[in-house]
């Protein structure tokens, strides 16, 4: 897979290529999918990352996945992701070199990687809200490189990277780089899930049904799932959604306030991300509920303040801060959450063009999370 390459094309003059040379003086390639502005993407040779700043590591990916937020990035609706940007966030692999500075990981440790980078040192890491790290965040596959390649450089790898233990089924640990964590803290967290409470989840693709396993924690009464694909319907039903809308062919409010004794859910979850959900998600609610927001929004949605102004309710949004991933790797160790349940598809990473037309026809190809081995 990765070669000693003697292409005449490499220049030194580039600091990580210079670093990346070999006693040959030719710098090591690798395969990685890099996006080259809306709509055009490839599967193509780039220098192997190298190890920068002494709390990095390299890490050789064993398995990756691709998200709706990649989607969305090929839309060109990330405009932060420049032409050249190898992307993805998600992925397990084998720390192939650690920096000087790293003391929790070592060459050959098998390891998770966390959507987020963080610092562990900046005044938002110390609160717990790692999205927020003034070093890092969201930058995997955003600002700088990531995971859908066959090496990465993972920047504060001893804060950013969890151990897996030994046995453990990588493919399941890869829905915790983002999903597990982003259903959870986003939905399930901020939504304040009680047992014996009323749920209804907006969206029933990857990120809802990661919502929909992870509020069975605390035994709610009801959960809701709405969505129009029929199939994902039926996944949540299998998933544990008490009840299930179409909201293609069926009235979502009616439906929910007759499942309700007219009196609206406790906790909404928002898990789509365009204006008409949320502001389905605002009729659902019941007073003093929740409106917990977890869709990437791209466009401003009306909020409807006078209905909701004297209804006692809370709405949250928040980007994943991953500070529950070691708790849900115990859930997933011991049994009491099945994340491979999501899984669908597999491919080889060097098919990831193919998993990505798959992906995009999430309802035609019955896809949830594709799972790309190295
Ligand atoms: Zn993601
Ligand atoms: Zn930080």
């Amino acid at each position: 897979m990765t070669t000693i390459a003697t292409s005449p094309e490499i220049k030194t003059t580039d600091l990580s290529q210079a670093q990346n040379n070999g006693s040959d003086g030719a710098a090591k390639k690798m395969k990685a999918l890099v996006y080259h502005g809306p709509g055009k993407k490839s599967w193509e040779d780039k220098p192997r990352p190298v190890i920068l700043e002494p709390t990095d590591a390299l890490v050789k990916i064993l398995k990756t996945t691709i998200c709706g937020t990649d989607l969305h990035i090929m839309k060109g609706d990330v405009p932060e992701v420049t032409p050249g940007r190898i992307i993805g966030h998600e992925g397990v692999g084998i720390v192939e070199e650690a920096g000087s500075a790293v003391s929790n990981f070592k060459k050959g440790d098998h390891v998770l990687i966390s959507c987020i980078t963080s610092c562990g040192k900046c005044e938002y890491c110390k609160k717990g809200m790692y999205s927020h790290c003034e070093k890092g965040g969201w930058v995997l596959g955003h600002l700088i490189d990531g995971t859908q390649a066959e090496y990465v450089r993972i920047p504060f790898a001893d804060t950013s990277l969890y151990h897996i233990p030994e046995g453990s089924d990588e493919e399941a640990l890869v829905m915790l780089s983002d999903i597990l964590p982003t259903g959870f803290e986003c939905g399930v967290l901020n939504g304040k899930v009680q047992p014996g409470s009323t749920v209804a989840i907006v969206g029933s693709g990857p990120i809802g049904l990661a919502a929909l396993l992870t509020a069975q924690f605390y035994s709610p009464a009801q959960i809701i799932m709405i969505d129009p694909d029929d199939n994902r319907l039926q996944t949540a039903k299998q998933f544990g959604a008490t009840e299930i809308i179409n909201n293609g062919t069926e009235n979502a409010v009616e439906k929910v306030q007759q499942l309700t004794n007219n009196k609206g859910v406790d906790t909404v979850i928002e898990a789509v991300g365009i204006p008409a959900t949320f502001e389905l998600c605002q009729s659902l609610v019941g007073a003093g509920g929740t409106i917990a927001n977890v869709g990437v929004h791209g466009k401003s949605a009306e909020l409807h303040l006078e209905k909701l102004w004297a209804h006692n309710i809370t709405i949250t949004t928040r980007l994943v801060d991953t500070v529950t991933t070691p708790m849900l790797l115990k859930t997933i160790q011991s049994k009491k959450l099945d994340s491979k349940q999501l899984i669908t598809h597999h491919f080889a990473l060097g098919d990831i063009i193919s998993a990505y037309d798959t992906f995009q026809n999430a309802a035609r190809e019955k896809a949830l999370k594709v799972i790309l081995t190295n």
